[in-house]
């Protein structure tokens, strides 16, 4: 084995190894009480845990510090400050305290705040979050100790997406304990919610990328005509993997593992040139702060590996685009996944509690969880007849939709199905029992054994929005539970009329068939679940009344914050679609009309010319052609000149939802309209006079 795993595995973090081994035992076991439990940190305990942090940091040949938060921009944000403190006689000390451990204060007025704050009230303050473990960011150039935070406003209001997770993991822990106390579990301290996601992305060649403006300025390609192959064939999904790709993957493991993030699974996925990588799940703040992580590194590690990694929801038209599984479940400190219904769930009357109020939840608040998968990238592929489609559904297998269904026509479940023997037809091939349920890939909210499964999240999105909103809402919902359930004299008899009731209520969000279907569509209509097609639509959600309602109730977001957030969300919407347009005409008219003009002369050129050697060769083909270029080069320039006109009015509208609608209506659509006429040039003009790397390039050739 190259790689000594063991050894270099959470190398480069300050966990709870590192900090039992280098901590005063007093202060470690404060330190762990604040960690567990939630205990005040004492200042001297952080004057400690700093100056700890620093030598371990700077044993490791850090030379700075950062605060690292995760502002509305979706992605991380660092400050770099060096641990010198000089003398006076022209020497230094490195010091790091307490106080620079646990707050900083960037000038953080430059990151998107939907106008919570204005430019003159600029402070800021990013908080130290010590459940999530400090670590080392190592790369080529530079070593620095991240130091994982919160980052609010002067007034205490959450600038980022870390905080609001921080409290609706809070908030859910809060009514999980209610509800485990109704069952008699007086032992469970803590709650937390455990989330793994998967990531897919792309690997293209980095040369070929730096040919591409719309991938160096949008993240996707805005022109290019389909290959002649695509992802017919389902050959590459979970194919052999190319050296080269291998290569990225054996560093990109490595750089993971030194960060204590648990790679576990690679593969090839559905669409050429796209992968996919899981790590183990982990406490909801940490996988969030974990997935990060991996974007950033996928991204460094290709880069220095002559190639690029591409996050991008739809980065190719015509081929499956690429999503992040968000695998949650609720556990508890004693290790009890409260998600896991056991051999027969029909009796596992907490289960199918927890169960009924996620169904419930689901279905109440199906707008929020869209809304929470919503950036301009995840509409290509939710509402585009693509993988998961807009609607949201929960399935939840054979097993569970048996045990529902008998409560719907029966009021109580008697049996649970069981996973039958697996049977090969082939002696040698071993025997065992199947699990009692199949799997559907279509489905948006899967459950998938003892967790569900969010598909919609788009693949370049911080997993804190999703998992934000799915703990507030069933949050939300097991408050309503146990205030009824604690008010009741017949516990036994409440709880299983609850469940009954509850399921009875919301089984319309239940849907096992083909998700991709027309037929869903239709009838998803029929039981009145809304179909949101686009993040513009998506958005109202955040500010609807009894949206503001929950989010307050339970501490997560003031109303204040949802605005903003929703302004935050129209802003990004209409600034991504501006890029995208500007990028297209750029391309359009420096290299694709060029180009095509330059070509167009050579074939005329070429008939001139053999004109004039023989009058009697036939140049009608050439002549066929031109005329055909020359259409589709008219048609692209009046393509152009109409998005050029609709691009200049929506930059002059005001921001907001009026203006996010227009660039979704008109300019994206006009985008649409000036790439056909493209791709069909591109299909006519010579492999060696286009000016930039076509798909078949691009995927084909890793
Ligand atoms: P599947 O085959 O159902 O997709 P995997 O075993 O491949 O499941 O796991 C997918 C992801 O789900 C992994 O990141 C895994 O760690 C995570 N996962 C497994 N159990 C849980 C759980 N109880 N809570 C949250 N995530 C989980
Ligand atoms: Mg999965």
């Amino acid at each position: 084995m190259k790689t000594d795993v063991k050894k270099i595995f959470g190398s480069n973090v300050f966990n709870d190894a590192v900090m039992k081994e280098r901590l005063p035992k007093a202060a470690y076991k404060k330190m762990k009480a604040t960690i567990d439990a939630g205990a005040e940190l004492d200042p001297e305990v952080a004057d400690i845990v700093a100056h700890e942090m620093k030598e371990w940091a700077i044993e490791k040949g850090a030379t700075h510090f950062t605060h690292w938060f995760q502002p509305l921009t979706g992605i991380t944000a660092e400050k770099h400050d060096a641990f010198i403190d000089p003398q006076g006689d022209g020497t230094t000390l490195l010091r790091f305290s307490g106080k620079e451990l646990i707050k900083g204060e960037p000038d953080a007025s430059s990151f998107p705040s939907g106008g919570l704050r204005a430019t003159f009230e600029a402070r800021g303050y990013t908080a130290w979050d010590c459940t999530s473990p400090a670590f080392i960011k190592e790369t080529p150039h530079s070593t620095i100790l991240c130091i994982p935070t919160a980052f609010c406003s002067y007034k205490g209001e959450a600038l980022d997406k870390k905080t609001p997770l921080l409290r609706s993991m809070q908030a859910l822990e809060i009514q999980v304990l209610r509800i485990l106390r109704l069952f008699g579990n007086k032992t469970a301290k803590h709650v937390t919610t455990s989330v793994g996601p998967e990531q897919e992305y792309f690997l293209v060649d980095k040369e070929k990328f730096l040919k591409r403006k719309d991938l160096i300025f949008t993240g996707r390609t805005l022109f290019g005509a389909m290959p002649p192959k695509g992802q017919e064939m389902d050959d590459h999904y979970f194919g052999v993997i190319p050296e080269r790709v291998l290569e990225f993957m054996e560093k990109f493991n490595e750089e993971l593992w030194k960060l204590g993030i648990s790679a576990k699974t690679q593969h090839n996925e559905v669409a050429p040139a796209q992968h996919e990588i899981a790590p183990i799940y982990d406490q909801n703040n940490i996988a969030t702060d974990h997935n990060q992580l991996v974007m950033e590194t996928a991204q460094r590690v290709a880069d220095e590996l002559g190639l690029k990694c591409l996050l991008h929801e739809k980065p190719f038209a015509g081929i499956n685009g690429s999503g992040k599984h968000n695998n949650w479940s609720i556990c508890t400190d004693e290790g009890e996944n409260l998600l896991d219904p056991g051999e027969t769930p029909h009796e596992n009357m907490q289960f199918l509690l927890f169960l009924a109020a996620i169904l419930r939840a689901v279905d109440e608040h199906a707008d929020l969880l869209r809304l929470s998968a919503s950036t301009p990238g995840n509409d290509h592929r939710l509402g585009a007849n693509e993988a998961p489609p807009a609607i949201i559904s929960i399935f939840l297998g054979e097993q569970l939709e048996d045990v529902v269904e008998q409560f719907v026509d029966n009021g109580e479940a008697t049996s649970s199905l069981e996973g039958e023997e697996y049977i090969s037809g082939v002696h040698s091939l071993p025997h065992f029992q199947k699990d009692a349920t199949d799997r559907n890939r279509t489905s948006p909210f899967a459950f998938t054994g003892n967790k569900f499964e969010f598909r919609m999240v788009g693949s370049t999105q911080s997993i804190a929005d999703p998992n934000t909103v799915l703990n507030t809402i069933v949050a939300e919902v097991l408050s309503d539970m146990a205030d009824r359930l604690e008010a009741s004299d017949d516990l036994p008899m409440a709880i299983h009329d609850m469940i009954k009731d509850t399921i009875a209520a919301h089984n319309r969000i239940i849907f096992n068939g083909n998700g991709y279907s027309d037929e869903w569509v239709a009838e998803a209509e029929r039981r009145g679940l809304p179909n949101i097609k686009c993040m513009v639509d998506a958005v109202p959600a955040l500010v609807k009344e009894d949206a503001v309602e929950i989010f307050e109730k339970h501490g997560v977001y003031t109303k204040a914050e949802m605005e903003s957030r929703a302004e935050v969300m129209y802003e990004t919407y209409a600034k991504t679609i501006n890029i995208e347009a500007l990028t297209m005409i750029d391309m359009a008219k420096k290299q694709i009309v060029p180009a095509t003009i330059k070509y167009q002369t050579s074939l005329a050129e070429s008939v001139n010319a053999i004109k004039a050697a023989s009058s009697a060769v036939d140049t009608s083909v050439q002549e066929a052609l031109m005329a055909d270029i020359s259409a589709n080069l008219k048609a692209m320039y009046a393509a152009l000149a109409h998005l050029e006109e609709v691009t200049n009015k929506a930059e002059e509208m005001e921001e907001g939802a009026e203006q996010g609608h227009y660039y979704h209506d008109v300019v994206f659509a006009a985008m649409d309209e000036l790439r056909k006429p493209a791709d069909k040039l591109e299909m006519l003009v010579a492999k060696s006079a286009w000016p930039f790397p076509s798909y078949g390039d691009l995927i084909f050739e890793v």
